[in-house]
């Protein structure tokens, strides 16, 4: 590099130290493409990218295309069941991918039985093999391994299966598997490790009797009669499937299902899981596991009324919330900033080192899904080296827990609308619908619902569009463009439906809560 250039990288690299975390966002952007200048000082890469999950394998794709030099690490720390995967990260290998297929599979499930009312002659003695559904949905996940490492051949990014950890600020440690080391330095070093999931520590023989989700997507054998302890997304969609595969499921909650979703919409959720025969062990918590000699686990815990119970189950699943990784990343070598919860901390995903950033599930205030972090990595990608400028926005971000009933959501609960807005100030439109296949099938419809929470006041903006039903995923996506576009409830009900579909009922709804009418739609 030049020597006047080199000082003007010099000179920028000193005030971004300096200044990076009392900038505006747009001038951080700015900032971002001078940092690239910066990084013109002689490195073995212009990026490396930590993790090659969603968001680290976006980024660095996205950063080849701009010609430049670039490395990605990713390493699996096997589970303690010593489960262990390839490249891809959490979503590809132990999350959306295989919970997608398996929660297909319970779906497939039912409507063998619903076929039956639509003169499908099925045998009644029908089962369904874990075994082959394992082997399907492994096979599928390793095509994504491969996929993905075609796909960094070919666009010239370097891979390593190592595990990286600062030496330095601009220096990575790369572990081999093989226990090779290798120091390697970079320009930008983008961080994408994800989280893992947690154990809990006051729970004598958790670690050692039970598994979490990255495990169960691989087990070579049904899991059997299972416990599943928690009630978030994981709890309730590892539960459902389950379930609809035919195995006996209980699942353990300590508080509340679904916190920081929409109460009365979890609650459709959670009820609709009851009626498929699901225990609900509600206000309970686990003491300690315990194997028997038949392999099976004794299980005791607190229940509602503090009394101590006891079961036998042949699978104990944790799904309690999962830690960022970010503890082993060497970050003290640096002065990368975390909040409490270990998540960095940053503004449009440049930490408090300003070469260094944090994608995904490890960046606090991000939400924990694949397309936030697959749309931050690219966007990243494109202000380091393409001078553009457009930040991530992680407002209206549209989400589906896949439970048996899939709950769609974007916007709002109602809940913090309320907290947001006076009370007075919302309009909320809503409906109990029944699924046209429901009706032959002669399936219950009791948890089929639609919500809208709008502004009361002019066009009413909606604030909060969330629905419980069949392809509630499928469905949420394009109101998703709508709420981000800002669309009112006078511009939702002017649009005309798909008959008959579940989605015309978004357009449909009429019936505000405070009216207090029956929100029961009946007929077309
Ligand atoms: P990850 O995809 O987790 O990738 C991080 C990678 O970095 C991993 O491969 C990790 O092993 C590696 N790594 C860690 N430390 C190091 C190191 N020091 N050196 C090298 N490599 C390292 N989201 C959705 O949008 N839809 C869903 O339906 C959905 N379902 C889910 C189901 C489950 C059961 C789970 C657990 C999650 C689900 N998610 C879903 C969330 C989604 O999987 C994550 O939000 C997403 O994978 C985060 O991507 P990431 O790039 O931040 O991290
Ligand atoms: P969460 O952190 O969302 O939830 C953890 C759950 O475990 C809560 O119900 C919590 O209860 C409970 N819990 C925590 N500690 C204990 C304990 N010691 N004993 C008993 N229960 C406990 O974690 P998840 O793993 O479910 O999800 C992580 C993220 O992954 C989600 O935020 C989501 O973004 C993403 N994800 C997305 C999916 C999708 O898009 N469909 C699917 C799955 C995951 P309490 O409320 O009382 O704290």
């Amino acid at each position: 590099m030049a020597a006047p250039m080199r000082r003007f990288a010099s000179f920028i690299h000193h005030i971004n130290r300096s200044n990076s975390l009392l900038m505006s966002g747009r001038s951080r952007v700015i900032c971002q493409r001078c940092r690239y200048l910066s990084s013109l000082e002689h490195h073995d890469y212009d990026l490396a990218v930590i993790g090659g999950g969603s968001g680290g394998l976006a980024c660095a794709k996205e950063a080849a295309s701009y010609n430049k030099k670039i490395v990605v690490l990713d390493y699996v720390e096997p589970t303690p069941n010593g489960t262990q995967w390839g490249l891809g990260g959490t979503c590809v290998n132990v999350g959306c991918i295989p919970k997608k297929l398996m929660h297909q599979a319970s779906l497939l499930g039912e409507a063998i039985e619903d076929s039956r009312h639509y003169g499908w002659k099925v045998p009644t003695d029908i089962n369904h093999s874990w075994e082959e559904m394992v082997e399907a949905v492994q096979n599928h996940v390793r095509s994504l391994n491969w996929g993905h490492r075609v796909q960094l051949k070919d666009k010239r990014v370097e891979y390593l299966n190592a595990k990286g950890t600062f030496v330095d600020e601009h220096t990575v440690k790369a572990v081999m598997r093989n226990g090779d080391e290798r120091t390697l330095t970079a320009g930008n070093i983008v961080l994408a490790t994800g989280m893992r999931p947690r154990y809990p520590t006051n729970v004598p023989g958790a670690v050692e009797h039970s598994m979490t989700s990255d495990d169960l997507f691989s087990l070579t054998k049904s899991p059997g009669k299972t416990l599943v302890i928690g009630g978030s997304y994981v709890a309730l969609e590892c539960a459902g499937f389950l379930k609809g595969l035919d195995l006996p499921v209980t699942v353990m909650v300590r508080s509340i299902c679904l916190r920081g979703f929409d109460q009365q919409m979890a609650g459709l959720v959670t009820g609709y899981m009851e009626d498929t025969g699901i225990e609900f062990l509600w206000q309970s918590t686990p003491k300690s596991l315990e194997r028997n000699n038949d392999g099976t686990i004794s299980v005791r815990w607190s229940d509602c009324r503090g009394h101590e119970e006891m079961d036998t189950f042949d699978t104990v699943l944790f799904a309690i919330g999962r830690d960022p990784q970010t503890t082993k990343l060497g970050l003290e070598n640096t002065s990368v900033k975390l909040h409490s919860n270990g998540k960095i901390l940053g503004r449009n995903e440049q930490s408090s080192v300003p070469h260094i950033y944090a994608i995904g599930d490890i960046l606090e205030g991000c939400n924990e899904l694949t397309p936030v972090a697959i749309k931050a990595g690219k966007l990243l990608a494109h202000r380091l080296f393409g001078g553009r400028s457009e930040v991530m926005d992680y407002e209206k971000v549209a989400t589906t827990v896949f439970t048996p009933l899939e709950y769609g959501t974007v916007g709002l609960s109602e809940e913090d609308a309320i907290q947001r807005y006076q009370e007075d100030d919302l309009e909320i439109y809503h409906a109990f619908y029944k699924p046209l296949e429901y009706s032959v099938a002669d399936r219950s419809s009791d948890q089929c619902y639609i919500k809208a929470i709008c502004l009361r006041e002019g066009e009413q903006r909606i604030l909060g569009l969330h629905i419980v039903g069949p392809n509630a995923g499928e469905i949420i996506q394009g109101f998703a463009v709508a709420i981000k576009c800002g669309v009112s409830y006078r511009q939702l009900a002017s649009t005309v439906g798909v008959h008959p579909t579940c989605a015309e009922e978004l357009v449909k709804l009429h019936i505000t809560k405070r009216s207090g009418l029956d929100p029961t739609v009946t007929g077309c």
